[in-house]
């Protein structure tokens, strides 16, 4: 055995704390090291050549390579080994930068001799290391998207524009979630209706897309190009395929609710179209709120509707589909300011409303047909009072994170109060004012320009005065506390999850972030995937954005699937677990933990003494295993391995530390 050894400097990053050069000369002491070097910049171009040159030169048959994380280049060190011919799963990569310079910065002899420590170990991993073959598996030329929004329906226009198939399943009765509810779009304040309904209408006449609104995931199975999916169709009690949509029913209906796309400024009706642009435009009941659903007299609906459409007796349906990809777009809600922020009065005050009611109230289609008003008495404001980063970069009260498209739309916001009522004034509370996109701060410094005051502070309470609204804070610059007599307060609240976003996610089978948004595989090199091979995220649903980086992550999630689209088959991880059948108990313990939903039973004969005995084993899909190893670890009789990170590797690795 011959093992090749390569440290790297990553420039300053190792180099600058690590003593690499010591480490080289180190490792060139361990047992069937037959090469040791250390090199600037490992991954370049001259880098890969030298370990080229290396394997060819000392007939290496194993690789070190001590330098950053495997994430992000691992890949790029098996396909180098891969050309100088070794099999790619050879390799072994030792993270002596986050592991060893960046955490111990101010320890450079005790990074040192960590990093020595770690390769040593890494060494005598690589000496067990066997080759690993990838398999090949069908694609399924098939999309599902997630999530009904512009990142949903940008993807799923790029994917179908591309020539596949499409189901595109939306939980409310119309697509195009927020951005179709908002007035006009900072900075080029062009109106976003116009914009986001024709692609509605796109989508819908799409002849590659199946449109499902009113629908759920309730199921996922499968791997990469061969998802199964279970789409659960919630009863709407109209059959779309008689209703015209003539509107008729939602006249007469005598039940007024609260209504969501006017965020609860109006009432809608118990049967509805969320409003008159949905996409697909015929009604559906909402059965909390039925009278008729819920025992009360009523049938109204069935009795005027001229198509015969209404069908009270309509229940729930499932159905199977089968997918190669998943688009994640399920986007976000908004933080809920109620509890958290008590001292800005809610429930008290209804004039203090949140940034989507006030992207109602001034929208031409919106309750008061674009005229903002205050809600308490329908009078046009004079002093108009923002607050931003409510529930944002809050960690007491809210959350951590900043939401990234408020501080444009406050100023969008004030714009348009001091665009639209004459003699009025916009006062903005803010932390900050970030501003990181094409022409949003020339946006910004134009509504200042216009008038509006930026005031550096938090708001500590908002209380009556008259009909007024008191709001008391602090100007954090001027070091005095301000007191505004204000018609009006928005709110700018955090944008968070959406609903249920959590419990989606470990229906598909991927994981969340801290905040519970959607977790990309990597940040920088792996943005639009989720860290399940085969699902893509786009939009919000990963993190707070604003709309022109929603629509480049959806497309950017489209290019990805129609990559996956494009082979006819695709090459599996190898480095799956594997089931020692033998050992195996059959307690299925390593199912119970596997978090990829990899692992089934399955029943096995066994032959002794001349009788046959069935019993159950754990058995492996190789699809769907991510090798993680969690399944390892929990396995009692050690019966179920992981290929390339076997228990006896791990355990020379540990051998090695130990006993040097
Ligand atoms: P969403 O619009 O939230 O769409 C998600 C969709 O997924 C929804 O239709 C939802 O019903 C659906 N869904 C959720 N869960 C499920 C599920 N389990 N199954 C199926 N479907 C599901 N950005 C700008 O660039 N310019 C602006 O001027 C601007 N103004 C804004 C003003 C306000 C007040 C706010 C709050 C935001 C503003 N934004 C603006 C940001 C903009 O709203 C977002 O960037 C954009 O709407 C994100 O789109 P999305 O598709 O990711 O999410
Ligand atoms: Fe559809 Fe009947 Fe209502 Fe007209 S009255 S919109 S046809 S359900
Ligand atoms: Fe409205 Fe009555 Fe029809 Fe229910 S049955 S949707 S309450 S008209």
């Amino acid at each position: 055995m011959r093992i090749g050894v390569f440290v790297c400097w990553c420039g300053s990053n190792i180099g600058g704390v690590v003593d690499v050069p010591r480490v080289a000369v180190e490792a060139a002491r361990f047992p069937h090291v037959a090469h040791s070097v250390d090199y600037k910049y490992t991954c370049s171009e001259p880098g890969q050549k030298m370990i080229v040159d290396a394997i060819k030169e000392h007939k290496l048959d194993r690789v070190v390579v001590a330098s950053c994380s495997p994430r992000l280049h691992e890949p790029t060190f098996r396909q180098t080994i891969a050309r100088a011919g070794l099999n790619p799963y050879l390799l072994e990569m030792v993270n002596i930068r986050e592991q060893c310079s960046w955490v111990h910065a101010k320890e450079p002899d005790k990074a040192t001799a960590k990093a020595i420590d770690l390769v040593r170990m890494a060494v005598a991993k690589a000496a067990l290391l066997e080759p690993l073959f990838e398999g090949a598996i069908p694609v399924t030329k098939k999309a599902l998207v997630v999530g009904g929004g512009i990142a949903g329906i940008q993807a799923a226009l790029d994917i179908a524009d591309a020539g596949h198939k499409v189901i595109l399943v939306e939980r409310e009765p119309t697509i195009g979630g927020k951005m179709v509810m908002l007035d006009k779009t900072f900075p080029t304040l062009d109106c976003s209706a116009c914009i986001s309904t024709p692609k509605m209408v796109a989508v819908a006449q799409h002849p590659n897309i199946e449109l499902v609104t009113y629908a759920e995931v309730t199921a996922v199975s499968g791997y990469i190009g061969n998802f199964s999916v279970t789409i659960k169709q919630k009863a709407r009690y109209v059959d779309h395929a008689s209703c015209t949509g003539c509107g008729t029913c939602w006249e007469k209906c005598p039940k007024k609710v609260p209504g969501e796309f006017n965020q609860y400024l109006d009432n809608r009706k118990a049967i509805y179209i969320p409003f008159p642009q949905a996409v697909p435009n015929k009604p559906c009941i909402d059965a909390a709120n039925c009278r008729l659903l819920n025992g009360q007299k009523c049938g109204v609906c069935a009795k005027v509707c001229p198509a015969g459409a209404i069908d009270y007796e309509q229940k729930d349906e499932y159905r199977q589909v089968e997918v190669g990809a998943i688009v994640m777009a399920t986007g976000y809600d908004l933080f809920n300011w109620a509890q958290a922020y008590g001292e800005y009065g809610y429930g008290k005050f209804p004039d203090v409303i949140t940034g989507l009611q006030f992207e109602r109230l001034v929208n031409a289609s919106g309750p008061t047909g674009g005229k903002i008003v205050r809600p308490s008495d329908g009078k046009e404001p004079q002093n108009v009072v923002f607050i931003k980063c409510v529930g944002s970069r809050d960690e007491a009260k809210g959350k951590a994170y900043c939401s990234r498209a408020c501080c444009l739309y406050t100023a969008k916001h004030a714009h348009q109060v001091l665009e639209k009522i004459p003699g009025s004034r916009a006062f903005v509370f803010y932390m900050d004012v970030r501003t990181p996109g094409k022409a949003y701060e020339e946006f910004y410094q134009r509504t200042v320009n216009e008038g509006a005051r930026y005031i550096r502070g938090r708001v500590s309470k908002i209380s009556r005065l008259g009909d007024k609204l008191l709001v008391r804070g602090a100007d954090t610059l001027l070091g005095s506390q301000v007191e505004i007599e204000a018609d009006l307060v928005v709110l700018a609240t955090a944008m968070v999850p959406a609903e249920n976003s959590r419990e989606l996610a470990r229906t598909i089978g991927f994981t969340t972030d801290q905040d519970g948004f959607f977790q990309e595989a990597h940040p920088k090199l792996r943005p639009v995937e989720a860290n399940t091979a085969g699902i893509f995220l786009a939009g919000t649903c990963q993190g707070p954005k604003d709309i022109p980086d929603t629509v480049a992550q959806a497309s950017a999630a489209a290019v990805k699937v129609c990559a996956l689209f494009a082979k006819q088959e695709i090459a599996t991880n190898p480095m799956i677990a594997e089931v020692n059948e033998t050992h195996c108990q059959g307690c299925l313990l390593c199912r119970d933990v596997c978090p990829f939903k990899a692992i089934e039973a399955k029943t096995i004969s066994d032959k002794a003494h001349g009788t046959v005995k069935t019993r159950p084993v754990a058995r492996v899909n190789a699809g769907l295993c991510q090798g993680c190893g969690s399944c390892t670890a929990s396995c009692r009789s050690g019966a179920i391995d992981l290929k390339g990170f076997s228990n006896e590797q791990i355990a020379s690795a540990v051998k090695a530390f130990l006993c040097c």
